[in-house]
């Protein structure tokens, strides 16, 4: 592992016939940044804020959020942090957000739903992101769209924070990029229309397997017929991306199938610009790419297995 370090350390990410990819990060704590630089990751992908809510039992202030985030990017020095908003739910519960019990809850009440409807949460969350940005290159990413409205109602939240913030003489990001995550097989639907609306694109293969084939991914019996290489998720990575391009905006992975090193040559054969996995498999992924030829890939979409 070591000698593989010292072979790619600082190299780029590379094809053998040049095309180039961005390898970053997957994180649940700034605890986790150290072997994000110790792997020589080019960024961090995916920042999953939940532990910040879980961690306690009271919300997070704006102060507390603000030091971990400025302490990300000044970490990365100058490397993308994409952060991504509250994603928590019925299944991940803080006894604080006085959630109900739900009889579904990967169908339920999380994520943005949540921010939307709780707007002082996210507000607080969003105040502390874009603040941070001043220390570094973050960018903000929103989970399980499913709809063109929920931008717009994101956007005005978002325009709200940056008046208060500059009303109030507070330094931050104004020209921080925004993305969403692509989960839900009504945001790959419209992606055409989704992608004029953000900076990029980020497809959470987990949600997406879950949602599109009508599978609980926390329910163990059904770990044999949960498939993420199904060729409906294919397919619908390769819809997205090619949305994704023709509005000339950024798309990456960042669920758990962006590590498989079988679906690397894939990726790169669909143009997906960056791959953002859990540390340890940085590395591994980037030896891959540098002993891939993107030119003799056959096309994997006709697979019907
Ligand atoms: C995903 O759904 O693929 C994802 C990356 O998000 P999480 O696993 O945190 O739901
Ligand atoms: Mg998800």
């Amino acid at each position: 592992k070591q000698k593989l370090l010292e072979e790619l350390k600082g190299k780029e990410n590379i094809t053998l016939d040049g095309q180039k990819v961005l390898v970053y990060a997957n994180i649940g704590n700034v605890g986790d940044i150290g072997s994000v630089l110790k792997n020589d990751a080019g960024g961090i992908g995916l920042f999953r804020s939940e532990f910040l809510y879980l961690e306690k039992d009271t919300y997070p202030t704006e102060e507390e959020q603000f030091a971990v985030y400025k302490m990300a990017a000044e970490m990365m020095a100058g490397k993308r942090v994409i952060i991504r908003t509250l994603d928590i739910g019925a299944d991940k519960q803080a006894a604080y957000f006085n959630m109900d019990q739900e009889e579904n809850p990967a169908l339920g009440y999380r994520a943005i739903r949540i921010c939307l409807t709780q707007k002082d949460i996210f507000k607080t969350q969003l105040r502390a992101i874009f603040r941070a940005g001043v220390y570094g290159k973050i960018a903000v990413m929103y989970p399980m769209i499913i709809s063109l409205n929920e931008i717009k109602q994101i956007k005005e939240i978002v325009a709200e924070v940056k008046e208060e913030l500059t009303s109030q003489n507070i330094p931050f990001d104004k020209e921080m990029e925004q993305g969403i995550m692509i989960e839900t097989p009504a945001a790959v639907m419209i992606s055409d229309c989704l992608a004029k609306e953000v900076d990029f694109f980020s497809v959470g293969t987990n949600d997406l397997t879950q949602y599109t084939e009508a599978i609980d991914r926390q329910n163990p019996k059904l770990d044999d017929f949960y498939d993420p290489h199904h060729p409906a998720i294919l397919r619908m990575i390769k819809m997205t991306a090619d949305n994704a391009h023709k509005a000339g905006i950024w798309i990456g992975i960042c669920g758990e199938l962006g590590a498989d090193l079988e679906m690397t040559e894939f990726f790169l054969s669909i143009g997906i610009d960056e791959l953002s996995v859990s540390p340890s498999r940085i590395l591994p992924l980037r030896k891959r790419i540098r002993e891939t030829n993107v030119g003799e890939i056959v096309d994997k979409l006709g697979w019907c297995m």
